[in-house]
């Protein structure tokens, strides 16, 4: 997607702090962490939000939670704990329109969410 600013992530013509990257996924570091461990996994497929994935897509959603399980494992969060979350469309505090998942870990993480 051409205005897409996780696109330019994806394809290298915004840089970031890369985590992981395989053929399906890119993981960076936050720009604005909000936690000590905060990386977003994001899919190389533009979909806009959790609500265009579709049973096409099982394959790729199941690689998301592998790998967040394994960076979470690399980044030394594993063992005290840590949150995968997706935020979807306005009420749900999505800001941009390319569906990622936030790992966040490092410290205690309230819940229920603000
Ligand atoms: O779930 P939401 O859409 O709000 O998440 C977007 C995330 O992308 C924010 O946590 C924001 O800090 C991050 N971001 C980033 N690099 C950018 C722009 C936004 O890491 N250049």
């Amino acid at each position: 997607m051409k205005d897409c600013l996780f696109c330019k992530i994806v394809n290298g013509e915004i840089p970031s702090n890369k985590a992981f990257e395989d053929q399906k996924l890119v993981v960076f570091h936050d720009i604005s962490p909000v936690a000590p461990v905060h990386v977003l996994i994001v899919p190389k497929k533009h979909l806009k939000s959790l609500n265009e994935v579709g049973p096409e897509d099982a394959d790729l959603i199941a690689h998301v939670f592998k790998v967040a399980a394994q960076v979470a494992a690399e980044l030394g969060v594993s063992e005290n704990g840590y949150r995968v979350v997706n935020n979807c469309g306005k009420d749900g505090g999505q800001t941009v329109d390319h569906l990622h998942f936030h790992l966040l870990g490092g410290r205690y993480l309230d819940w229920p969410p603000g």
